[in-house]
Parts: C-alpha cells; structure tokens; sequence
C-alpha cells in the first residue's frame, strides 16, 4: 500500500494512544525493525530510543525469538487455558517463580500490563474477604505512580500526572502518599517516611494493600527514589498487616541494573506484576505473581476459587516467546550491558545539564532522562528528532530514552547527541509549538 493510502486509512479510522481521534499529530508508518532500528515506509532508518515503550529489551527481530515462534506456531498457537494447560506455560510460571523473590510462588497470567494489576488488586480484595475483613478495600500508594489505564488501575496512578484526573470523579478513591523525594543511593530520613505511616496508621482497618512501582517510578514522571524508603515501606506494611503490591512491569528483567527492582532493597512483596519486557516485546503478555500466603488465604476462603479468567490467558505463543527472551537474557551478560548503557547515558547526556529549560538531568541502569522546567512541544519536537534519525518520543516535561539492551555504542551516542541538539533547540521549539 501505498505511504499516502496507509495515513489517509490511518486518519480516517485509527485512534492513537493518548491521542485526539481526527487529529493524532505526526504518525509515521514503519515498515519493517531490525536490531535497534525502526525502517520506515518512506526508506528512512531510525535508531531506537524507546525500545518500543520499553518492551523490546533484545532488539527487533531477533532470530532466537523468531524461531521460539515459528517453533510454537507449528505445534498450537492457542488453546483455553480453563482446564487445559501446555508445556510453555509451566515452563514460564517456573522460570518466573525462580526468578523473583522468595515467597511468590504462584503466577496468574494476563494479556496486558493494566490487566496485571487489576488482578493484583483483585487477589488483595480477595485476599481480605477470605480473611473475613472484607471491609479492607481501599489502596494506598504514592504520588507520580502510574500503574495502567484500564478502570481500577487508573485509581491508584497519580491523580494529576497519571493521565486521568479526567475521570477523577467516576473512580474510587484511593489513598496517596507523596511521592518520595530521598533520591536512588542516598537514604531515606524519617521525614520522608512519616506521611505514608501516618496513612497507614489512620486506614489500618480499611486498608486491603499498599502498590507502588520499586526504585523507579515510570510513566507517572520517570522518578528514581531511594532503596531505603522502599525497604521501610515494606517494614510497614508488616507491622500494619497490609499487603505489598509491587509493580515491576516497566522494571522487570534488568532495566533499573537488578532483574527486579525490589532486589535494590532486598524486600520481597506479597504480589507482584511483570509485564513489558517479559515477551522481549514481541506479543502482549504479563504475569500476576502471589505469595503462598495469598494464594493459599484465597484457596481456604469463600469461594475458594479466584474469580478473574481472560480468554486469552497463558497464550502459548506468548509464553513461548517470553521463555526464549527470558534464556537469552539470562546467558548473556545482561548487567554489563546496562553498566554500559548506564555509562553511555551518564556521558552522553551530561551536556544537556544547564542548558536553557532543562530543569534536571538523571540516569539509572537503562533510563536516562532530560526533565524540562515546561511541557515538551510534541509536535514539533518528534518530526525533529526523525530529522535527526532518532525514535525518541518524550511526554509531559520529560524526554527520556529507554533503548533496547543490545544498543552499541555508537547508536546510543548519536541517540544522546539528537537529545542535546534537541534541547539546545528548545526555546525556539517551544516558540513554534502549536501542540494543544
Ligand atoms: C506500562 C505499565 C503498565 C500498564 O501496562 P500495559 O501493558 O500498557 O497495560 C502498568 N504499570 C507500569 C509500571 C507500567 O509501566
């Protein structure tokens, strides 16, 4: 089809994420993706930022996953997981449960991230109910969360910068801590803490769980915050008797610099959602993992069984791909890979700090990100970073990169050399902006 043909169709009948339906600003058709470049249609070939939202770890269109697909399709691409189950699956729960901390020991699979924490927080509902204290209902978490947009997810992101204070008024009304301010690496004075306990001392009866994404805190502002506060949170949750949630779905496998980021401060929660990196980007799929204690608590209750079952639930291809992103993860030195990224980020961004309109610049594992004192001009400033060959796609005050683990060197620098040009453009940027 034709480039003209595929935007006309594009704009006449697709909603974009975040987008305005009949007017979703530039969108450029990709045609193919290899490595850590993004072909698109008209011939150009940009270099990845973004590891597409953060997912495609191992770079597109790897051969060991191709083949885990090919090798799956051949035998069954799906079957209902009600009463049947399949090789790739146990595979992964085991993997899974080996993986991540200790007590969780049994995986609930989903279809999305969102979805990952619906269930998390259903798990923590019934949970309470088993437990005769179904008045425990309500969650706590801290401010600049984002933890999905479907109903229940959308409650506990932040209420101003998670992208639905729009429909603040239709949802139920959780608890909110500030965010912490004691930065990743330095420790958490008492201060910081006191908020969060005083919550939890005043709801302690209504309070089924506490979620919070560990060390860093992502579409909700690209926070890093401090391992102490995380491993305090965790003491707390214990002496109050209230669950800890963690969402690990933009953390999960390795992104922060540990595999997940609740090993920064050696805590293990009581439920925990992976997702995004889990298939290496290649097909949608995410995992609720409990604590033998909530899953057995559930098992014991009324009505004993946990009452979720999306249709596509532990979908094979899925669960094949995720099994052979999650090998090639392990054989490989994934932690020098992001020491590197973590370094290249550190240097190549450097410049950036000071520059008119850059408010901060910070880096952890395989995130680096520009904070801006004013909104990014979106719409001017994505057609010049492809300009520059680069996929890099900021939101609010924030370009950031997130690139796929296997990046060279010289890639990643030109990634941060089009981040510095950008920002030095900023003022006239912001000057031509007509984003709404
Ligand atoms: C992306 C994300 C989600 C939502 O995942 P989807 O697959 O987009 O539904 C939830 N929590 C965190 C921390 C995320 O980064």
């Amino acid at each position: 089809m034709e480039l003209d043909r595929i935007l006309a169709l594009d704009q006449a009948h697709i909603w974009h994420p975040y987008a305005n339906p009949l007017d979703p600003g530039p969108i450029y058709p990709a045609r193919a993706a290899r490595g850590c470049r993004i072909e698109l249609l008209d011939g150009r070939s940009l270099i990845d930022g973004m590891a597409s939202w953060w997912c495609v770890i191992h770079g597109y269109n790897h051969p060991r996953l191709n083949q885990a697909l090919y090798d799956q399709l051949a035998r069954m691409a799906h079957v209902m997981f009600g009463g049947l189950t399949h090789e790739p699956g146990v595979r992964l729960a085991k993997t899974l449960v080996e993986l991540t901390p200790e007590p969780l020991a049994h995986v609930f699979f989903c279809d999305s991230g969102s979805v990952a924490i619906e269930v998390a927080l259903k798990m923590a509902l019934q949970f309470w109910i088993a437990r005769g204290e179904p008045g425990r209902h309500r969650f706590l978490t801290i401010r600049s969360g984002y933890h999905g947009d479907t109903w229940h997810a959308m409650s506990v992101c932040d209420p101003v910068t998670g992208m639905h204070h729009l429909f603040a008024q239709a949802l139920p009304k959780q608890l909110f801590a500030p965010a912490p301010n004691c930065r990743f690496g330095e420790p958490c004075p008492d201060s910081e803490v006191a908020p969060i306990a005083e919550l939890l001392d005043c709801h302690r009866h209504e309070l089924a769980a506490v979620i919070l994404e560990p060390i860093l805190q992502g579409a909700g502002g690209m926070r890093f915050y401090s391992a102490d506060y995380l491993k305090r949170v965790r003491e707390l949750c214990d002496q109050y008797g209230v669950l800890l949630i963690a969402d690990e779905i933009a953390t999960g496998f390795g992104r922060t610099g540990r595999l997940f980021a609740c090993e920064h401060a050696g805590i293990a929660p009581d439920i925990m959602a992976v997702g995004k990196a889990l298939t290496g980007g290649y097909l949608s799929l995410a995992a609720t993992l409990a604590s033998r204690e909530v899953a057995q608590t559930i098992a014991q209750g009324v009505p004993g069984v946990f009452m979720h079952g999306p249709t596509f639930m532990g979908n094979p291809l899925a669960c094949a791909v995720a099994n052979a992103s999650i090998e090639l993860l392990l054989e490989g030195d994934w932690q020098a890979q992001i020491r590197r990224i973590e370094q290249g980020l550190a240097a190549g961004l450097a410049p950036c700090r000071g520059q008119p309109g850059v408010a901060e610049v910070r880096v952890l594992g395989g995130v680096g990100v520009v904070e801006l004192e004013r909104p990014v001009p979106m719409r001017a400033l994505v057609p010049r970073f492809v300009e520059l060959g680069v996929w890099v796609r900021p939101f609010g005050r924030l370009i950031y990169l997130m690139p796929p683990y296997v990046i060279g060197e010289i890639e990643l620098g030109s990634l941060c050399a089009a981040v510095g040009e950008v920002v030095a453009e900023l003022p006239d940027l912001w000057a031509r902006d007509n984003s709404p």
